[in-house]
């Protein structure tokens, strides 16, 4: 889905001769105000404890329901790094064991009455504890995951996972683990 954001007015000076290009780039012909909104960087993490991963609910839109991974928008100042780690700590209450880059994939985010454009990057970590370990140290603290549990990485339906971009990652992270 094309983003198709666009503006009525002029954000600097009202006029209605405000020009939208390919919704990502707006010009004013009337005082020349000239504004870009190229994606936006955002994280997921790909957590894997005895070969499978973990997802949870997600309990708000967009794709409210849908399967989830930890992760979310980088905030302004921060490294990609750092977003997953303030992510994690936020949506399951838990600072990620040593994880590394996996991929990237372009994905949109509709929002409200906007459309965001978004560059994800993955990344994938392996918990050394157990299965039951992992999930009772999960506590979801922001309320925006639910029902927290492990997939088989392998074998799950990536349909019922939330983005198109998130498929791809578990993709790739079977091809890198040979499963
Ligand atoms: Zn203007």
């Amino acid at each position: 889905m094309e983003s198709i954001n666009k503006f009525n007015f002029c954000p600097e000076c009202g006029s209605k001769n405000i020009i939208t290009k390919e919704g990502t780039h707006w010009v004013c012909p009337d005082c020349g105000y000239d504004l870009y909104n190229n994606d936006a960087a955002a994280v997921g993490i790909l957590l894997v404890v005895n070969g499978k991963l973990l997802v949870f609910s997600r309990t708000k839109d967009p794709q409210k329901g849908m399967l989830g991974l930890p992760g979310g928008f980088v905030n302004k100042g921060e490294s990609l790094e750092e977003a997953c780690i303030r992510e994690c700590n936020e949506e399951i209450g838990i600072t990620p064991p040593p994880f590394e880059y996996l991929c990237s994939f372009p994905n949109t985010y509709p929002f409200k009455t906007l459309v965001y454009s978004t560059c994800d990057a993955f990344f994938y970590s392996e918990y050394k504890g157990t299965e039951e370990e992992l999930l009772s140290s999960i506590k979801t603290v922001d309320g925006e995951a639910e029902n927290c549990k492990l997939v088989p990485l392998a074998t799950f339906d990536t349909s019922q996972i939330a983005f198109d971009s998130m498929r791809k990652a578990v993709k790739i992270l079977r091809n890198k683990l040979n499963i």
